[in-house]
């Protein structure tokens, strides 16, 4: 559903039964994602928890439109991530630990670029460049030629390209993994600020610790498929950490 000014409860991430098949290089079919259904609404953190190969990056990328799903729907704002995959790009944010910022550009050449991709002006991206200066802590670095920075500060230069356009929403897939403990709680803080002026994010991450107490919910996902869906208080209840009910979550699955 499009989001309209009377409309703002709509998700603003949204998908729907989404299956998605690779094929192996011995022709057998892989289920990589298997009829997942979920929602990330403005003002909220939503984290996709899974074990490796779980399909938390095949979901992620079919949100971003990069990978195609076999069936089902993804959208974001109310635009379908096949019909209109230039509207979900318009609205989206996409980061991965690989994106990647080539060696030759300064974190303002590569930023100035993308805001100009996005169809910004010349002084709309001067005003955005400042921002995301002083949000990212991009400051002393900002003119240095990218490969001569640490992976931690591509990260957010990676960050900063991705919130370059101001998008409503914001995928992430494992942000904070070439990161310090600085630099992720630095990350993450900014996540927080992001939730706090309306975004709607979505992160996987195996940190559990680091996002713990920071996402409005989780999605637990095991072997493509949905096995646990709350607040952190719903899944952990009294008791315990996210970490024991994510086990608890993937390993009832294994013994169900
Ligand atoms: P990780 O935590 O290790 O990043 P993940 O939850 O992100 O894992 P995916 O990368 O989505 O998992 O992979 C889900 C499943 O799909 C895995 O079994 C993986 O081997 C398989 N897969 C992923 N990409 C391909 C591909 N291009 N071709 C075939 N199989 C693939």
């Amino acid at each position: 559903m499009e989001r309209t000014p009377n409309n703002m409860d709509a998700p603003v991430i949204q998908i729907e039964d989404l299956v998605k098949e690779y094929k192996g290089s011995d022709g057998t079919i892989i289920r990589a994602v298997n009829n997942i259904s979920m929602s990330v609404a403005a003002g909220e953190i939503v984290g996709l928890l899974g074990a490796n190969g779980a399909g938390k990056t095949t979901t992620l990328r079919i949100i971003a439109t990069l990978l195609r799903p076999t069936s089902g729907r993804a959208e974001v704002c109310g635009h379908d991530s096949i019909t209109d995959p230039v509207g979900v790009r318009q609205s989206l944010g996409y980061v991965s630990a690989t994106t990647g910022v080539p060696d030759r550009l300064t974190a303002r050449e590569l930023l100035t670029s993308f805001g100009r991709l996005h169809g910004l002006k010349e002084d709309a991206i001067k005003d955005r460049l400042e921002w995301l200066i002083t949000t990212l802590s991009l400051r002393d670095y900002i003119d240095r030629p990218a490969g001569r920075l640490s992976s931690g500060q591509r990260q957010r230069i990676s960050l900063g390209r991705a919130l370059v356009h101001n998008p409503p929403a914001l995928v992430l897939d494992e942000p904070t993994n070439a990161l310090d403990v600085v630099g992720s709680r630095d990350l993450l803080h900014t996540l927080d600020h992001l939730r706090e002026s309306g975004h709607a994010i979505l992160l996987s991450t195996h940190r559990l610790h680091e996002i713990e107490h920071r996402c409005d919910r989780f999605v637990i996902i095991n072997t493509g498929h949905i096995v646990a869906v709350g607040t952190r208080d719903e899944l952990v209840g009294n008791s315990g950490e996210l970490e024991d009910a994510f086990f608890h979550a993937i390993d009832g699955e294994a013994h169900a």
